[in-house]
């Protein structure tokens, strides 16, 4: 395979091949589109050395905060000047749309700029012990940060944890995905061009169960920031335990719309496209279920089946409507849930099957309902373009199903009545809660979940701190 176009790792400020190269697939087409090296325990060792060595120098942290903004303004507008030409790379190796992928960087950037905003503003506080007594606190970083990121947005998750580490002075070993690495590598080269310090930022793409393990339990890892599957972090979580190694556990959901009775149904109809069929669904605060007051049933499922006709399926690099999932994996895993949910009773108004005629990945866009509630398609992740519609005839009964699986990420409320979507919004379990638009917030707005969809909170103000541990000073002043 000596004619695709290589990738490679980032390790100690330079760019690093392999023995070996793992493939790439263009999921437009299930064929082979470029390889990457393939990260070995060495690698990992190096990396990890490399990121010590910028802790120990305090090449990060004994510059005045300032030169820390500076450094991450400069990547945010070399990010912007790579967006065209990294877009196009993640749209053919994710299959998602070239829209959604120019998005991507556009928000990567902006995390840059976000937490620039912060770098030299993480002040502590001066605590009165009375007389003869100086307290303070102050902040300081973690030291070495090692993130592990999924394939469904490996750019902009792997800036959100980037930009804050960095900003509190942490040096980082980012862990890509097996799949969908190739983009992330346009990240290294624009903080190579803002000129960050060597070790500061170091990339493997490597097996998860391999070199993501390895990194976990790497006696110089100081932080774990997991962004994946619930299996994967509760592994990640049970090696960290060894060395009580701090983590942020970002996982998936099952996240859950209300819609009560008065609500505005072109709201409704314009978050289902978004909470569901954007990037394929394949998004883990995707609108997965929608609760519908037993009222509006009808009018919700038709208008939501008039939906899923009118988008057009093609690759990503043309733009449509839905594009294809990742890969074959992940279609096969799709394709069985529906199948399993067929089994268990559902009914499938619309989709439920791979698109035939194609050798790409791509998934019927799909709708159940009479679902049980108890049921797999109801309780799991799907991860695809696949919704569950059911109803509801009180509050409290909505409030009960959305409630009602082991995760905790996102919800939403959609009602012309604010009084009562508020209230609503308070008692629903998650960490975020959309009123009125599904996907509401940004960068600046804290994420994260409870339960099963993890713990700790990436994004906003809050998210910096997730970087950072405190320590108190207290200072005797004789002679007062
Ligand atoms: P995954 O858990 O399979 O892999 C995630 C990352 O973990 C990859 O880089 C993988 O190589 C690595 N990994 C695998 N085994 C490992 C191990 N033993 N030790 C260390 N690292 C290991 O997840 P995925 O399939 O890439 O992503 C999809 C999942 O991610 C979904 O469940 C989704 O909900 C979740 N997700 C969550 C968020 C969030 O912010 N809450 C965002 C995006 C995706």
């Amino acid at each position: 395979m000596g004619s695709l176009e290589r990738f490679y790792n980032y390790i100690d400020g330079a760019w690093t091949g392999s023995e070996t190269y793992r493939m790439v697939d263009d999921p437009a087409t299930g064929q082979p589109y470029a390889e990457i090296a393939d990260a070995s325990i060495g690698d990992a060792d190096a990396a990890m050395a490399s990121a010590r060595r910028c802790v120990d120098s305090g090449a990060l942290t004994s510059v005045r905060p300032a030169q820390r903004v500076s450094w991450l303004l400069a990547i945010a507008r070399e990010i912007k000047a790579l967006t065209e030409e990294a877009a196009l790379v993640l749209s053919r190796e994710n299959g998602k749309s070239l829209d959604i992928a120019r998005g991507e960087f556009e928000e990567s950037a902006r995390y840059f700029e976000y937490y620039a905003g912060m770098a030299d503003k993480i002040e502590g506080t001066s605590i009165p012990l009375g007389n003869g007594y100086v307290d303070f606190t102050s902040y300081e970083p973690m030291g070495v940060s090692v993130q592990i990121v999924p394939w469904n947005f490996p750019p902009s998750i792997c800036a959100r944890s980037l930009a804050p580490a960095l900003a509190a002075g942490n040096a980082v070993v980012v862990k890509s995905p097996e799949v969908s690495p190739l983009a992330m590598t346009f990240l290294m080269t624009a903080c190579e061009r803002a000129g960050l310090p060597r070790g500061a930022v170091n990339l493997l793409c490597g097996a998860g169960a391999v070199v993501g393990a390895h990194l976990v339990e790497h006696a110089e890892t100081n932080q774990i920031v997991f962004t994946g599957s619930v299996a994967t972090g509760q592994r990640i979580l049970r090696a960290a335990a060894e060395r009580a190694t701090p983590c942020v556990m970002e996982m998936g959901g099952k996240s859950a719309a209300i819609v009560h009775a008065d609500a505005d149904l072109d709201q409704v109809i314009a978050s289902v496209e978004a909470g569901i069929f954007f990037n394929a669904g394949q998004v883990c605060s995707a609108m997965s279920r929608l609760l519908v007051h037993r009222s509006r049933m009808e009018e919700v499922c038709q208008r939501v089946t008039e939906l899923t006709e009118s988008l057009s399926i093609g690759a990503g690099i043309t733009n449509p409507g839905l594009t294809p999932l990742v890969s074959e994996a992940q279609l096969t895993q799709v394709e069985g849930m529906c199948r399993r949910a067929i089994v268990e009773g559902a009914t499938c108004i619309t989709g439920g099957e791979r698109v035939s005629g194609t050798s790409g990945y791509f998934m019927q866009p799909t709708v159940f309902t009479d679902v049980a509630v108890d049921s797999e398609i109801f309780q799991q992740e799907v991860f695809g373009p696949v919704l569950v519609i059911h109803a509801f005839d009180s509050e409290d009964e909505a409030v009960a199903l959305a409630n009602g699986t082991a995760f905790g990420l996102v919800a939403g409320v959609f009602d012309q009545h604010l009084d009562r979507a508020l209230r609503t919004a308070r008692r629903l379990r998650g960490g975020q809660v959309f009123i009125n638009e599904w996907f509401a917030g940004g960068v600046e707005t804290p994420f994260g979940g409870v339960g099963l969809s993890g713990y700790g909170r990436e994004k906003g103000q809050q998210g910096l701190y997730g970087y950072v541990q405190t320590k108190n000073i207290a200072i005797r002043i004789a002679g007062e």
